[in-house]
């Protein structure tokens, strides 16, 4: 009975692997899902769907369900904003030349930064380039991961409280989309998006009522609401918001294997959200386990 068992267990629709900054492949996070009891994962890497097809032949193996999808970077002035999307056409060209521009974009950023750095620090771009994998989304984790190694800091969230912190005088922002034409991009590749983590630091003027409204009436499906980095007030506020506008609440780990403290699993998604976002979602389709 492939359809009764589609949504058993815990939804987790956010996690990273190593096409971006997670330090586990697709199939080892996918594993890594099912040993967790996870009945479904979404793979949600930065920019980049080249996890996909490999995540896809782990579910089937693992028996769990999994949902394709991205994080996809968006600025609104020097406010980063992550725009969680899902079962869009990884062929559309469109989005595929935003990605393809961001994602080179950022690679221009993280050589900038290393330079800085390296004015300082004993750090090279190849030091950078050591902790990759070929093709991918490239981000100041693999910059801290660097540091680790050459004994800069002592993990990767030291380096990010310490020399990749803005205050340091070494970050720089990269090119983003705006999340209004990232949203409209999203909808016409035929997926659905849902802003991440809407209420951490740095975030609150972005998501504030009229914007948020705009972004509605772009398409806009949903808040990940329930994430360990969003603060209570505004997530209390942002909750009033989502009610109002027929918004569509998640909840993920976005766990990145040993990159970060966050537990997968250990934030989840109503299955009756996750039924309507896979209505909704056209560009591609979910992998039943
Ligand atoms: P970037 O997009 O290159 O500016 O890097 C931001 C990314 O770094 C986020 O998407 C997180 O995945 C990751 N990140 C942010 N803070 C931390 C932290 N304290 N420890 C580990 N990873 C972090
Ligand atoms: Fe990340
Ligand atoms: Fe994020
Ligand atoms: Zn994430």
């Amino acid at each position: 009975m492939a359809v009764a068992r589609q949504f058993q267990g815990p939804i987790d629709l956010h996690a990273h692997s190593s096409v971006s900054d997670g330090t586990e492949t697709p199939a080892e996070l996918v594993r890594a899902a099912a040993v967790a009891g996870l009945g479904t994962i979404a793979l949600t890497d930065h920019d980049s769907t080249a996890g996909w097809a490999e995540a896809s032949v782990a579910a089937r193996a693992e028996r769990v369900t999994l949902i394709p999808g991205m994080e996809f970077s968006t600025r609104v002035q020097y406010a980063s904003v992550h725009l969680l999307a899902y079962l869009f056409d990884p062929a559309d060209p469109a989005l595929l030349a935003e990605m393809t521009r961001v994602r080179a974009a950022r690679l221009t950023r993280a050589e900038q930064m290393v330079v800085r750095i390296g004015a300082d620090y004993d750090l090279s771009w190849d030091d950078v380039l050591a902790q990759t994998t070929p093709g991918a989304t490239v981000g100041r984790p693999h910059i801290a991961d660097a540091l680790v190694a050459r004994g800069h800091a002592l993990n990767r969230s030291a380096a990010f409280a310490d020399i990749l912190h803005w205050k340091a005088g070494y970050f720089q922002p990269h090119y983003a989309p705006d999340p209004l034409r990232a949203i409209e991009l999203v909808r016409a590749a035929g997926g659905v998006p849902v802003i991440a983590h809407p209420a951490t630091r740095g975030i609150g003027d972005v998501v504030e009522e009229s914007r948020l409204k705009t972004l509605v009436e772009a398409g806009l499906f949903g808040l990940e609401l329930e994430h360990r980095e969003n603060m209570p007030e505004p997530t209390a506020r942002l909750y009033e918001l989502a009610a109002k506008f027929g918004l569509f609440v998640t909840g993920s780990s976005d766990y990145h294997g040993t990159g970060k403290p966050n537990r997968l699993g250990e934030n989840t998604t109503a299955p009756e959200v996750l039924e309507r976002l896979i209505i909704e979602g056209r560009g591609s389709e979910p992998v039943y386990g």
